[in-house]
């Protein structure tokens, strides 16, 4: 990251947290070093809501153990996609959700994790838990964070998003620094953008949120997850240079 003039990296335990405590330990020296600053992003396979009982507790476990990697290496925060509706109410959903995720927090306080944040990432198919207003509730409710993915916002929003008016919305928080993914995604055969990442292009327009990110001066981290993450990431520097971000 650094070669490549970046300064930001969100470490993938998307398929398993696999990393020993102790690379974890040494993964945050060397970035401290650098000046890269680290994100987690938990696994995939994490269900809250499950109607299995079993499922539930492995979904703690790997929140738990991300999150400990991720205090070990310094990272300001966890992405989690922390739940689906799995055929429940949005209302149950969020109980529940709720419910375990409290679990994972008092756990990390008797394990002494206190720096890092775990943020409700919010999601873009309508078969999962996670819309804007979602994570913002449980943020005021158990003080996790959002982790704000705008193109998953914007596949919520059915191909259009006002930037805007999400900051507005997040002001409540008094966040000190927002934490996001961007990318772009693709439509399918009906027209409909869904959750697939691809190459940065307009869906949605990276010109149009730097406009509105350097008009209010956010303090935020922006990690691409585009299927070329290196040369996209670039190119959201590009244009943030363009419009006059000094990195
Ligand atoms: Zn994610």
């Amino acid at each position: 990251m650094k070669e490549l003039g970046l300064n930001a990296m969100e470490i993938e335990f998307v398929r398993g947290v696999k990393m020993e405590p102790k690379l974890a330990e040494e993964v945050g020296r060397i970035a401290k070093e650098l000046g890269v600053s680290l994100s987690v992003h938990s696994p995939y396979y994490i269900n809250l809501n499950s109607q299995k009982k079993q499922i539930i507790e492995a979904s703690k476990k790997m929140i738990f153990d991300s999150a400990d990697r991720a205090e070990r290496m310094g990272a300001g925060a966890v992405a989690i996609h922390s739940a689906y509706y799995s055929g429940f109410s949005p209302e149950q959903t969020f109980e529940k959700t709720k419910e375990g995720l409290s679990e994972v927090l008092d756990k990390m306080k008797s394990a002494g994790i206190k720096n890092v944040k775990l943020g409700i990432e919010t999601m873009g198919r309508s078969s999962q838990f996670g819309s804007l207003e979602e994570c913002i509730r449980l943020a005021k409710e158990i003080g996790v964070i959002p982790y704000i993915d705008w193109s998953h916002l914007f596949v919520r929003g059915k191909g259009t998003i006002d930037y805007e008016k999400i900051f507005d919305a997040l002001e409540q928080l008094k966040l000190k620094h927002i934490y996001s993914h961007f990318q772009n995604v693709q439509k399918n055969k009906k027209g409909e953008y869904v959750d697939v990442h691809v190459p940065l292009d307009h869906s949605p327009s990276f010109e149009e949120f730097a406009k509105v990110l350097l008009k209010r001066k956010v303090d935020i981290t922006i990690i691409c997850e585009s299927p070329i993450l290196e040369q996209d990431s670039l190119k959201q520097k590009k244009i943030l240079e363009k419009f006059g971000y000094k990195f």
